[in-house]
């Protein structure tokens, strides 16, 4: 089966120009869903993990999954506003405004190896920002880990310009 086969694109969403790359169609193929997994923990193979990071709300699928596999715990990075304990957060800009993601002060602990997963990675804000306030919260992360990139975006480049490691499993051209 061909991964790329079982996402779902929708043009011009949520506004003109966006092709949305529709992930829900790989969830619900048990198939695919598996695949995704198993391959996207392939680069981990020997390497050591305490926890998988992912980010609100498809990275909390991927990464719930992943973490199940791996045996280790979850850290959700949560949009500002959702988490009931006490937070520290990162702020990013988008094409207007800003936005801020979040985990719980003792989400992480100094020196813990994390995985990071998101769904998909576009111009690499939110996954950088999430990077940060790992790094802040003595995280080293290990890999970051996306089912789509799109390369035109710069995202993936930018992510390793910042000495991450970075894979994914489809690339799409444009945005
Ligand atoms: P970015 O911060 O630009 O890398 O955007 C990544 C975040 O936005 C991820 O959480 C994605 O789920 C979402 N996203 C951005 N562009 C798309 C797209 N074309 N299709 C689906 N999701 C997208």
């Amino acid at each position: 089966m061909n991964l790329a086969d079982v996402i779902r694109t929708i043009p011009d969403y949520p506004k003109p120009g966006i092709m949305f790359r529709d992930i829900t169609t790989l969830l619900a193929d048990a198939r695919g869903f598996r695949r995704a997994v198993d391959e996207l923990v392939q680069p981990l193979a020997g390497a050591k993990i305490d926890k998988v990071a992912g980010i609100e709300a498809r990275g909390f699928i991927l990464g719930g999954a992943i973490a199940h596999q791996l045996s280790v715990g979850f850290i959700p990075i949560r949009k500002k506003g959702k988490l009931p304990f006490e937070t520290i957060s990162e702020r990013y800009a988008l094409e207007y405004g800003v936005d801020e993601v979040e985990i719980h002060v003792d989400a992480v602990k100094e020196g813990e190896r994390i995985l990071l997963v998101d769904d998909l990675i576009a111009t690499g804000g939110t996954a950088s920002a999430a990077i940060r306030l790992l790094e802040r919260a003595g995280a080293s992360i290990v890999l970051c880990a996306f089912v789509v990139d799109l390369p035109d975006l710069g995202g993936a480049e930018k992510l390793r310009a910042m000495g991450k490691k970075v894979t994914s499993l489809i690339a799409f051209d444009g945005d």
